[in-house]
């Protein structure tokens, strides 16, 4: 019995272990075939091959990380990944200060390389390329980013200004910033992951199935619209800014926190470099094609991007993109990017080689003035008024950014334009420090002054050396008594050098016992210049009790040497002539 019983146990197991199995098997297939399913329904529609139609432009990709920064392959392999994508050009921009030499012009693998960075400032992120190594460390305030990328001759572009993350959103809109990216995927990822309900995230999931099968057109698939078109044309209605598309690319997903704020290792190669570049691309009209030459190449396509003679294109959805937009009236033709003085009606052509169900639609402004389907030339007749054009054409079935945007073509005015408000010239100076000053630093700096006064002149000297290693908060200054306030004066003027190309930061402390700070960052080099701050263009150090400083109660002016455009360990020499309260 006992065996009997036994036998017939084991007999049972058996027969449930197949069951069990069988069911298993069952729900791995249900949920293979359900996952099929979804890929098949969701899959992004294929490629669209287009007849080749040379517009002699130059497709690349600008806004690439490496491994230098946070991506996650070498410039070697991320130029390889671009030849296989079909692309001519890549531009790197690690994040950085600024101050890493950068590699000359080079082709790898075919494409010609260039070497930028992207600084972070308090108002975002600022991708710049042309340029030699900076002095001194970048950052701080964007307008003094884009002042420094100026100087040393470089190309600026504010980086995906509409992110939904608020330390990356741009938010410097008076600046002369040279570009502005109105592509950037990975604002889109960041858009659809912080959409409230499920619908963003749901997008994202069934991204991840359908990448595999068609990688470039589910990056695309997920692209968003910009959000800044209104702010960038109420620029392009007063000066230039060259619309780009950056990639961002830096070929990983963080399974944990954010690639910018993260050092952890738990993240996928994904999108890879090679279905990014596929994507999209910036096709840049040049003088003449690349002659294999890489510094001479890399300066024809310069002269491209720095004019805005170039459109962006969705090229994982249809390609190769060809397109051509001038203006031209009783001055002449010009192309996109291009200005062309008020003369006379404006007749705009537009060629393309866009597939018939597409839309072309020509912009004056934020108004719509053409919108045409299937239009592969298209002559539209304008008005002779100033007025900034600019083409998209749009795929149809509801796609929410469109397969290719032009940059504009800008009609001024004769007449020039309003100029800049002036400020009231400065009547009257009292001389700063006419009680006392000092030396101040942290523990690990040191800071020494002497003043001099000769030829009706006062000049203070400071030596400084900012403690070396680890940045913390390293600083030297000299500090100017103001007992009685600096009510009643609209600036601070004073003449300045120093022993080397660098950045002070003036500052104005409060009388609180933890006082407030407000600050206004200058740019010194060996020769003496006037600077002027002006007492309401002074911005807070960290958070303050008020946004502007109360003047009746300020009472010391600083020159300020710190981490913020010095690098730990640095030693130097400041001269500071003649400091003033102005009115
Ligand atoms: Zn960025
Ligand atoms: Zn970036």
């Amino acid at each position: 019995m006992q065996n009997a019983d036994g036998l017939g146990h084991s007999a049972f197991c058996i027969l449930h272990f197949a069951f069990l199995v069988k069911r298993l098997l069952f729900a791995a297939a249900v949920l293979f075939a359900a996952v099929a399913a979804s890929v098949v329904l969701t899959l992004p529609p294929r490629h669209l091959s287009l007849a080749a139609a040379d517009d002699r432009s130059i497709a690349g990709i600008v806004h690439i990380h490496s491994n230098r920064s946070d991506g996650s392959s070498s410039p070697d392999d991320i130029a390889a990944a671009a030849a296989r994508a079909g692309r001519s050009f890549v531009v790197f921009t690690d994040h950085g200060d600024a101050t890493r030499i950068p590699d000359p012009p080079t082709y790898r693998s075919g494409v010609l390389c260039l070497d930028g960075v992207e600084i972070s400032t308090n108002e975002g992120h600022y991708v710049a390329f042309d340029m030699p190594a900076s002095p001194y460390p970048l950052g701080g305030e964007a307008r003094d980013v884009i002042e420094d990328v100026r100087r040393l001759g470089g190309f600026g572009v504010a980086a995906h200004p509409d992110s939904p993350k608020p330390q990356l959103r741009w938010t410097e809109w008076t600046a002369p910033f040279d570009g502005i990216e109105l592509l950037n995927p990975d604002t889109s990822w960041r858009v659809l992951a912080q959409m409230p309900g499920w619908r963003g995230r749901r997008e994202l999931v069934t991204a991840l199935f359908d990448y595999p099968f068609r990688p470039a057109q589910t990056i695309d698939r997920l692209l968003q619209p910009s959000g800044i078109i209104p702010q960038w044309l109420a620029l392009a209605e007063h000066r230039r800014v060259v619309a780009m598309a950056g990639v961002d690319a830096h070929a990983r997903i963080d399974l944990r926190g954010d690639p910018i704020d993260s050092t952890t290792r738990a993240w996928l190669p994904l999108p890879s470099y090679e279905a990014t570049f596929r994507s999209l691309a910036v096709h840049v009209m040049t003088d003449r094609p690349f002659s294999g030459a890489a510094a001479s190449d890399a300066a024809v396509l310069m002269r491209g991007i720095r004019a805005g003679h170039l459109y962006a294109a969705l090229d994982g959805v249809a390609g190769p993109p060809a397109f051509e937009f001038t203006a031209t009236n009783d001055l002449g033709t010009v192309h996109e990017g291009d200005e062309l003085g008020a003369s006379g009606p404006v007749t705009l052509q537009i060629a393309s080689n866009a597939p018939p169900s597409y839309t072309t639609v020509v912009h004056q402004g934020t108004r719509v003035i053409t919108s045409v389907r299937d239009p592969q030339q298209l002559v539209v007749h304008a008005s002779a008024q100033p007025a900034v054009y600019w083409v998209e054409i749009v795929p149809g079935g509801g796609a929410r950014v469109p397969w290719l945007r032009s940059n504009p073509i800008y009609v001024r005015s004769a007449t020039p334009l309003a100029p800049d408000v002036m400020r009231a010239p400065i009547t009257d100076t009292a001389p700063l420090a006419t009680t006392g000053w000092h030396t101040e630093q942290d523990a690990s700096s040191t800071a020494s002054a002497e003043v001099s006064d000769r030829d009706n002149r006062r000049e203070y000297r400071l030596r400084f050396a900012l403690g070396g290693g680890a940045p913390a908060r390293q600083y030297a200054a000299i500090e100017i008594d103001t007992p009685n306030g600096i009510a009643g004066y609209t600036a601070i003027g004073f003449t300045a050098r120093a022993d080397r190309p660098m950045r002070v930061s003036v500052q104005l402390r409060s009388d609180e016992a933890s006082p407030d700070r407000w600050q206004r960052s200058v740019y010194l080099d060996r020769f003496d210049h006037d600077r002027t701050v002006f007492l309401d263009d002074v911005t807070p150090v960290g958070s303050t009790r008020s946004e502007k400083p109360p003047l009746a109660r300020i009472r010391a002016v600083l020159f300020v040497v710190d981490l913020t455009n010095t690098k730990p360990g640095t030693t130097g020499q400041v001269w500071i002539a003649n400091p003033a309260l102005e009115r």
